[in-house]
C-alpha cells in the first residue's frame, strides 16, 4: 500500500505545492508526505477557498493546521470576478448547464489554482483511480502540462479500503461531513451526502454524468510518465 514517496521526491528539485480540498484522502497525503524520510523541502500546504465552502470545513481547516502543527495557505478567487459571477448565476445557477458550472468553476478554482502553483516544481495531490472514471488513467507520477509541473499521486493505486486502514492506524482527523454521510468533500452547492452503496463521487455534481465530474483542477492533457 505504502510507496516510496522520498524515492520519488529525491528526484525532483525545487519547491513542493501539496494541495489539501479536505478530503480524507488529502490528510493521508499530507501525512505520508510530512513522515517521508526525504531531506526537509520547501514546502507549501495550500487550499483553495471558493468561498462556498460548508461552515464545518473552517473548524476542520483549523483542526489539521493544528494536528500536524503546519499552515494551510488558503488562495482566494478575485472578488471582481466573483461578483460577475454571482450577478450572472446567483446562488444556485451553477447547476443551470455545464458550461454555468464551469464558468464558477474556473473563477473560484481553477484561476487559484494558478497562482497557488506558480513557482513550484512538485504538485502533491490525494487523487486516487478508483475514486470515479475520470481518475481511471492516473498514473503515480505524471508532467503535468497545464502547470509545468511534476504531479506526484502517492495514493493513486489505494482502495476505498486501503485509504480507511491508513487513516485508522494513525488516527488522522477527518472532515466531520463523513459522519453524515458524505463521501467526498467540497462546496456547499455541489455537494450532497451519498447513500449506502453509491459511489464516492456520486454526491459531487449529481446533476451531471459521471465522465463530467471535475472542476477543471486536473486535467489531464500529456506528459504521463508511467512508473
Ligand atoms: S464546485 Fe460548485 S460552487 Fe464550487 S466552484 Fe465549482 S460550481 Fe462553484
Amino acid at each position: 500500500m505504502e510507496m516510496d514517496l522520498p524515492g520519488i521526491l529525491e528526484g525532483i528539485q525545487g519547491p513542493v505545492a501539496l494541495a489539501f480540498s479536505y478530503q480524507a484522502e488529502d490528510v493521508a497525503a499530507l501525512h505520508l508526505l510530512l513522515h517521508s524520510t526525504a531531506e526537509p523541502r520547501d514546502l507549501e500546504v495550500f487550499t483553495l477557498d471558493t468561498l462556498k465552502l460548508f461552515p464545518e470545513t473552517q473548524g476542520y481547516h483549523e483542526a489539521v493546521e493544528a494536528f500536524f502543527q503546519i499552515p494551510i495557505k488558503r488562495y482566494y478567487p478575485d472578488p471582481d470576478e466573483v461578483r460577475q459571477v454571482e450577478e450572472k448565476l446567483g446562488e444556485w445557477g451553477m447547476r443551470g448547464s455545464l458550461e454555468d458550472r464551469h464558468y464558477c468553476c474556473n473563477v473560484r478554482k481553477v484561476a487559484p489554482l494558478k497562482r497557488a502553483l506558480a513557482g513550484k516544481s512538485v504538485w502533491v495531490t490525494g487523487l486516487r483511480a478508483a475514486q470515479s472514471p475520470t481518475r481511471s488513467n492516473l498514473q503515480i507520477l505524471e508532467y503535468d502540462e497545464s502547470h509545468k509541473l511534476m504531479k506526484i499521486n502517492p495514493l493513486v493505486s489505494w482502495s476505498e479500503v486501503e485509504l480507511a486502514v491508513y487513516l485508522h492506524r494513525y488516527g488522522l482527523p477527518l472532515h466531520p461531513l463523513y459522519a453524515q454521510g458524505f463521501k467526498s468533500i467540497g462546496c456547499a452547492p455541489c455537494t450532497r451526502a451519498v447513500k449506502e452503496g453509491e459511489d464516492i463521487r456520486a454526491g459531487r455534481w449529481w446533476w451531471e454524468n459521471p465522465e463530467h465530474k471535475e472542476c477543471g483542477l486536473h486535467l489531464r492533457k500529456a506528459g504521463t510518465i508511467k512508473t
